[in-house]
């Protein structure tokens, strides 16, 4: 029987710093502090997302928040399986594609191993983030980007970008486009539409981390808008894991089918977004993603596009019942 949990870290600043409630950054100072080594998604220095190994636990914070764009590995996986044979407690932190990569990579299960994967409902490919980064930056010298930036609070996050030159870009996610297209399922990697990482005892975790979305409304006592993590507990080291950090979290014990009610994205791939095929024909034609999200997620086009849906939609099931009053009188 899976376990499912709501909790919060309970120290503040860790919560704002992690895109939900900052489990993450408690189960990898732990490792960390024990002589372990974590591996999981940073920025490198252009920005681009990569698995990279930590040591120390003034590094972590690199790992910590969300990137929306798929991780690349390096020799991350070379040199976990080096530091596994060395005897040395490792944490591994990544999509569950990148988990069972991991694990059918080594040569076998190792003990030291603590596998967390997080609920996902796809990731844009390294070179669609590179290039609307590019796109919006253009060309001036970035110093920081949160995904998650929770100044307006975990539910009305923003995607902030911090410019070597004290200007910044920071927009709502329901506004900016990168954001807005992601979760419209309009640009992430193909092969997200048809991920077989999905469900709960195909998982090959000990943990598996999210946002509860639905909190306000699931767990209103416990909820607040700094943000809360969904925590499924697969194996007994997971469960260990998770006593062992207690004193760092607020948690309490959810219904599993109500979170996934709210969070289809741990049971099924994501369907390709009514846009998918408009938004690449014409970033094709102009040679420009920005131009092609703001062409179709501009308001009054998105208006347009859904009238024109609508009308479609009512024709089509005009003419099907049409159909069915001509086979009735038949
Ligand atoms: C592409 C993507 C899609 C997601 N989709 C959903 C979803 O549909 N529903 C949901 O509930 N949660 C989703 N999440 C997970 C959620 O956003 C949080 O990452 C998770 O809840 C952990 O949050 P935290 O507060 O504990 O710690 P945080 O500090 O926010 O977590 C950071 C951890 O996430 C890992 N990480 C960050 N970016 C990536 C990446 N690109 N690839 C692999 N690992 C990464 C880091 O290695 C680190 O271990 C998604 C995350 C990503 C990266
Ligand atoms: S949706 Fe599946 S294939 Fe895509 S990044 Fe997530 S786990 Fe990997």
């Amino acid at each position: 029987m899976i376990n499912a949990l709501a909790c919060k870290n309970n120290n503040l600043h860790d919560r704002m710093n992690a895109s939900s409630g900052g489990v993450f950054i408690v189960i990898a100072r732990e490792i960390v502090n024990s002589g372990g080594v974590v591996y999981g998604a940073a920025f490198d220095e252009d920005f681009s997302v990569v698995h990279v190994r930590v040591t120390e636990p003034a590094d972590l914070d690199r790992l910590c928040q969300s990137k929306y764009a798929f991780s690349s590995f390096g020799n991350a996986i070379r040199q976990c399986e080096k530091d596994l044979k060395e005897g040395r407690q490792v944490l591994f932190v990544g999509s569950p594609c990148q988990v069972a990569a991991l694990t059918r990579k080594l040569e076998k299960p190792y003990e030291k191993l603590f596998l967390v994967d997080i609920v996902c409902h796809g990731a844009p490919s390294a070179a669609t983030w590179k290039k609307y980064l590019n796109e919006i930056s253009r060309g001036k010298q970035i110093d920081s980007i949160q995904f998650r930036d929770k100044r307006e609070g975990w539910l009305n996050y923003h995607l902030t970008i911090e410019y070597a030159d004290g200007t910044s870009y920071s927009v709502n996610h329901k506004n900016e486009l990168y954001m807005r297209a992601f979760i419209d399922n309009t640009i992430l990697s193909e092969g997200c539409y048809s991920c077989q990482y999905k469900g709960i005892e195909t998982r090959v975790s000990d943990l598996t981390l999210g946002d509860y979305w639905g909190a306000d409304t699931l767990s209103p006592a416990f909820f607040d808008d700094n943000g809360v993590s969904l925590v499924l507990i697969h194996t007994a080291r997971g469960q260990a894991m998770i006593e062992k950090i207690s004193s760092c979290l607020d948690s309490i014990e959810i219904d599993l089918d109500a979170a996934i009610s709210r969070n289809p994205s741990i049971m099924k791939p994501s369907r390709p977004g009514i846009l998918r095929d408009r938004v690449k024909a014409y970033e094709i034609k102009t040679g420009s993603l920005y131009k092609a999200l703001n062409h179709y997620y501009h308001p009054a086009l998105i208006r347009k596009f859904l009238v024109k849906f609508y009308k479609k939609w009512l024709l089509i099931s005009g003419k099907i019942k049409a159909r069915q009053a001509a086979e009735k009188s038949d």
